[in-house]
């Protein structure tokens, strides 16, 4: 039996009938747009993650988008931002008028915030941060405060991967003057298809954010600026409420349950865990290992012995064909990037592995060298 990298059938079969209750409830109701199940999954989702508003979305790429209008952003401005990441990061940077911005990683692949306050430093002009808890780790959210308050610069964490994270207590996506995640399948709350969610503590914020999605309007038919569709479903935000983010914690429980085991049992010379940033509570989106250099070989042989595998990323962001002809700007190398595009592997870390699944995945990633391939 094939180890899935993502088990959406196991998901189904727990989900069903909390999702059909929701469809039928959703379908009677008669009312299909930014109702009462829209307002009760943004409240329900702002107390499991301690903030006090969200605004949901259509999905996460335009959450980050309606986040940078809402903070003022106007073409021009420069955005640091990381060249590990989903490519959507940098797509709503670039789709704002933003110059993107890149610095290399850490050693955990996370975007370095040294580097980030040595960019401030040298270029006052920089008034925009996208930083991004990639994995399910969390960046230090104390530092992002700190240099945000040190350099006024405009913060939009992007919590696409790390969503129930916190870093010393502190929750991710409370940092910044607003956040974004996505619902998008794959992720740890996923729906079933497209959806997201903006994050903030400010109400000017919150109201800009609810005006830009629905096209800009402040009242019915009183269009104050030009927005977006960018409205959450009703039939996707009951199905959230109902049947997803009430088993997020079992779900996050379990994948940390995972990863402690590999971080404890994987043993092999040939491959690096990289493990959890000091002071990150993470919550395991992906759990990454480093090959020495030889990634194919490693993937072929958890192929072959039936596991299914991911690469995050092997592209950088400033590498790829779109940005060609767009303009941004890399400010040193990026050798810790480039190590994770050429040699990261994702193991499966998804809630629904059993734990012979996960002890199978302990051996034969054990049992790997790079010389029997
Ligand atoms: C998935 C993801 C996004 C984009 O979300 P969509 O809902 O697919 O638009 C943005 N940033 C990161 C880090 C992601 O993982």
């Amino acid at each position: 039996m094939t180890i899935l990298f993502n088990d959406f059938k196991s998901q189904w079969a727990e989900i069903a009938p909390s999702v059909l209750a929701a469809c039928e409830r959703v379908g009677a109701s008669g009312h299909y747009i930014l109702g009462e199940e829209v307002a009760t999954f943004e409240s329900a989702i702002a107390r499991y993650c301690g903030v006090p508003h969200v605004i949901g979305v259509a999905n996460g790429l335009e959450a980050i988008e309606i986040s940078l209008r809402a903070l003022g952003i106007i073409p021009g401005d420069k955005v640091i931002s990381t060249p590990l990441s989903a490519f959507a990061t940098t797509l709503a940077i670039v789709r704002v008028g933003g110059v993107p911005v890149y610095l290399d990683t850490d050693a955990f692949g996370l975007i370095d915030l040294d580097l980030v306050e040595n960019a401030l430093l040298q270029d006052p002009s920089i008034k925009f941060f996208v930083p991004v808890h990639l994995y399910g780790h969390s960046l230090d959210l104390k530092r992002i405060a700190e240099l945000k308050a040190r350099y006024k610069m405009s913060v939009v964490e992007d919590c696409a991967q790390s969503l129930g994270a916190s870093h010393n207590g502190q929750s991710t996506g409370s940092a910044g003057d607003l956040a974004a995640t996505s619902f998008y399948p794959t992720k740890n709350l996923g729906a079933l298809g497209d959806s997201g969610a903006i994050f903030t503590s400010n109400p000017e914020l919150d109201r800009r954010c609810r005006s830009l999605r629905d096209y800009g309007q402040s009242g019915k038919y009183q269009h104050d600026e030009i927005g977006f569709n960018s409205r959450l479903d009703e039939l996707h935000a009951a199905v959230m409420k109902d049947a997803l983010l009430p088993r997020l914690a079992k779900f996050t429980e379990r994948r940390r349950q995972i990863a402690w085991r590999y971080l404890a049992e994987i043993k092999n010379p040939a491959l690096h865990l990289v493990g959890q940033p000091g002071g990150s509570d993470s919550v395991w989106h992906l759990f990454p290992v480093l090959t020495d250099g030889r990634r194919d070989p490693f993937v072929a042989h958890l192929t072959a012995n039936d596991i299914q595998t991911a690469i995050h990323y092997p592209t950088l962001i400033p590498e790829q064909g779109a940005m060609k002809n767009t303009k941004f700007a890399t400010i040193g190398a990026l050798p810790n990037a480039t190590r994770f595009s050429r040699s990261e592997v994702s193991l499966p870390v998804h809630p629904f592995l059993k734990d012979e699944e996960v002890l199978r995945i302990i051996n034969v990633v054990n049992n790997y060298s790079p010389g029997t391939v």
